[in-house]
């Protein structure tokens, strides 16, 4: 057996408004603002599919996903992961794992890990994420609460051919 292994990496970031709920891994948070942007705005599954395109070598969300495509307006990302794992697999590879953290002062996320958790690994695989949470320390942009990034890192699979003798 000959595996290959690829790692990818991704991040995004997004403003938080008044007026718009707040998805973060599929799951809405209850919150008085939420991320903009033209799909639903989840930072958190966003790092995550360009961690897995870029692990695969199948470019960006961006690429796949542009913010000019009017189906995409609103668009559940959790939809558009569910099309990169699709993607991806047809490559021949399977998630081995993929580590997340999401960076926001407010609200409190740790209660909503498990959630997010089990609506990831529903498309993904069961006991494939971790997603941990941390804030800025009040410091820039995301400390004072204009936004939100995630970064994400994957492991990708690829069976290798049985060498039959
Ligand atoms: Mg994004």
């Amino acid at each position: 057996m000959n595996d290959s292994l690829r790692i990818g990496f991704g991040y995004d970031s997004h403003r938080l408004v008044a007026g718009r709920p707040l998805i973060l891994g599929g799951v809405r948070v209850p919150f008085e603002l939420g991320l903009t942007g033209h799909s639903d705005a989840d930072c958190l599954v966003h790092a995550l599919i360009d961690a897995l395109l870029g692990a695969a070598g199948e470019g960006d969300i961006g690429r796949h996903f542009p913010d000019t495509d009017p189906a995409l307006q609103g668009a559940d990302s959790v939809a558009l992961l569910e099309r990169v794992v699709g993607l991806v697999g047809k490559a021949g590879w399977t998630l081995v794992n993929a580590d997340l953290t999401l960076v926001a002062e407010r609200p409190r996320i740790a209660p909503h890990v498990p959630a997010m958790t089990a609506r990831l690994e529903s498309v993904t695989g069961e006991g494939t994420v971790s997603i941990k949470a941390k804030t800025n320390e009040r410091m820039g942009e995301i400390g004072r609460g204009e936004g939100m990034a995630a970064f994400a890192v994957c492991l990708l699979r690829q069976r290798g051919e049985r060498v039959r003798g």
